[in-house]
């Protein structure tokens, strides 16, 4: 028995690796993505260690090339569903038992696979799966994936620490019970990393789990399960099932040991989740924990005094990088009338240089969107938005799906600041532009702040720190992630926990003690060393 008090060391973020041109990581990750692009790949339900294959199964196709076949996955039928629970259930015994420092080197361990031998893979799978760009697969499926498992570790331990005061006579100790019963994490199509972390942060904290990723992002699910097995996480902890999502939801959610949902994707889906959660509460053997990030309509306000290339750039960046797909992709941009003509043309100018296609073609900026009903939902928008004398195209506007789901990042203006593009997320490369009068600042402070359901993330761009302070006070609720000169994307484990309130989400922040807190439940011990033997208190006496 080993007593020692461990410590796991504050963490380093993971380099990200550039793949320039001649670099070892470039050429290795191409050799990947070309040997896992020719082989018929099987993903099997993982349900307590095992594959097992569904009633049918379905195909997977690269987004950018949508005809070619990756392979097929399973799907799994009720019977499956309820054996994924009952398997987590009973892993539940060992696992909830296990010391936290081995649970912890079991995911310490998966970061230094993703990092070291499973990086090439992982990233070309999400490459292939989600048409990411190298650079939008690395600093996803190894940089931000890998922070997650090594900074929850450090963060599991500061809760651990954290305990209360004890007066003489006795002793206090918190004890910091996994919940009873079992997680249920869903997880969406657009980053690997939170595939894996809504399983893995709840399991490092003593949970079981059953698992379900997004149809389309399966091929790199699949690798992320490998890496799970590969750093010995033991059978039935996170359990992996695909299929139709309202039949496993409501499987999973008819269990009573149901015990939290760990979710992120849209937020229609997750106030149904919610409600359904509610129709069932007094069927739970406890009150489940809900966790979900959901959508975003993130925007970008420039002030008079803002630079305007730093300000184009932002939108190009924040608005396309990942096809606006990412949930904090600016989507939403409010510039100041004496600027707005120059900032456009640069944004323009940036975008005339940009290159569209496939992700192992790495000179290309923009991929596909992930799917023909992404596709669908953003050239009916654009063609709307051709129809409508409210807004304009003012560049970009082309798409094709012959081949793979290609639309060219798109840039709209509008009179109308609550025009439906400055309200839907439409999670695709389109970016609407309002232009106010720079005498309106502070009225368009309050449109920004009252235009969206959402508040997930935004950015101010401005010189003057007095203006500065007055955005902070004034936009305080309409982005839980917010942007100071910068772009309002590309959040960094440890140093910008990530989440948003209102329609966005519970704002747990993942990837930070605030999300792991919630799948905890702890226990009071108070011990008392010295008895006392007579009811009366001295004022009886
Ligand atoms: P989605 O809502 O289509 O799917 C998310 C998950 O929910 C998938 O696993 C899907 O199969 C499942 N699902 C779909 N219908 C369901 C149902 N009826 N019952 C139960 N589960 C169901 O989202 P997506 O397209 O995969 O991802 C994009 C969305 O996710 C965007 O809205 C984006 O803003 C959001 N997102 C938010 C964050 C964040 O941190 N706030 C991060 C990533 C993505």
């Amino acid at each position: 028995m080993n007593n020692s008090n461990i410590n796991i060391p504050y963490p380093s973020n993971e380099e990200v690796l550039d793949y320039a041109k001649g670099s070892p990581e470039r050429k290795s990750v191409l050799n990947t993505y070309k040997e896992l692009y020719k082989k018929k790949i099987t993903v099997f339900l993982k349900i307590n260690g095992e594959n097992l294959k569904g009633d049918s199964t379905k195909k997977m196709t690269p987004p950018h090339d949508h005809k070619h076949i990756l392979g097929e996955y399973h799907i799994a039928n009720k019977t499956q569903i309820k054996t994924a629970i009952s398997s987590a259930l009973k892993a539940r015994d060992k696992w909830s038992k296990m010391h936290w420092t081995r649970r912890a080197s079991i995911f310490l361990k998966a970061a230094d696979l993703l990092a070291g031998p499973y990086r090439n893979r992982i990233v070309a799978a999400t490459m292939i799966a989600q048409s990411k760009t190298v650079h939008q697969a690395e600093i996803d499926a190894a940089c931000e994936f890998i922070d997650f498992l090594r900074f929850n570790a450090f963060y599991m331990q500061e809760i651990y620490q954290n305990q209360p005061e004890s007066s003489p006579g006795m002793w206090n100790q918190l004890h910091y019970r996994p919940l009873e019963g079992f997680i249920y994490s869903i997880s969406p199509f657009n980053f690997t990393a939170i595939s894996g972390n809504l399983s893995a942060s709840a399991a490092l904290m003593g949970n079981v789990v059953v698992w379900k990723p997004s149809d389309h992002q399966i091929f790199s699910a699949q690798v992320v399960m490998e890496v799970f097995e590969a750093a010995g996480l033991p059978n039935g902890v996170i359990n992996m099932v695909m299929g139709d999502p309202e039949m496993i939801t409501d499987t999973v959610l008819a269990s009573k040991d149901f015990a939290g949902v760990h979710y992120t994707g849209s937020t229609f889906v997750f106030q149904n989740i919610w409600k359904k959660i509610g129709s069932n509460i007094s069927n739970y053997k406890t009150y489940p924990k809900i966790v979900g990030e959901t959508g975003g309509k993130d925007f970008i306000i420039a002030h008079s005094s803002a630079n305007i290339n730093e300000v184009a750039t932002a939108i190009v960046r924040g608005a396309f990088e990942y096809q606006g797909q990412k949930c904090s992709a600016a989507s939403r941009v409010y510039l100041p009338k004496s600027k707005t003509e120059k900032i456009l043309n640069e944004v323009k100018r940036q975008l005339n240089t940009i290159k569209i296609g496939s992700p192992d073609d790495l000179g290309n900026f923009v991929t596909a969107v992930i799917h023909e009903e992404a596709f669908d939902r953003i050239v009916n928008a654009i063609d709307k938005i051709n129809a409508d004398s409210e807004a304009d195209i003012f560049c970009g506007g082309s798409y094709d799906k012959s081949i793979g789901y290609f639309i060219s990042p798109t840039v709209v203006t509008t009179s109308n600041p609550n025009y439906f593009s400055m309200e839907k997320e439409l999670f695709g490369p389109l970016v609407t532009v309002f232009s106010y009068d720079d005498k309106k600042w502070h009225e368009t402070l309050k449109l920004v702040d009252q235009t969206s359901i959402y508040a997930l993330t935004g950015a101010v761009f401005c010189e003057d720190r007095y203006i500065i302070d007055e955005a902070i006070t004034a936009l305080e609720n309409c982005a839980g992630n917010f942007y100071l000169n910068d772009k309002p994307t590309g959040a960094v484990v440890g140093q910008q926990p990530f989440g948003g309130a209102r329609a966005s989400g519970t704002n747990d922040k993942a990837g930070s003690v605030f999300n792991l807190l919630r799948w905890i439940s702890p226990r009071m011990i108070k011990e008392n060393f010295v008895q006392v033997t007579d009811y009366k208190y001295p004022f009886l006496k």
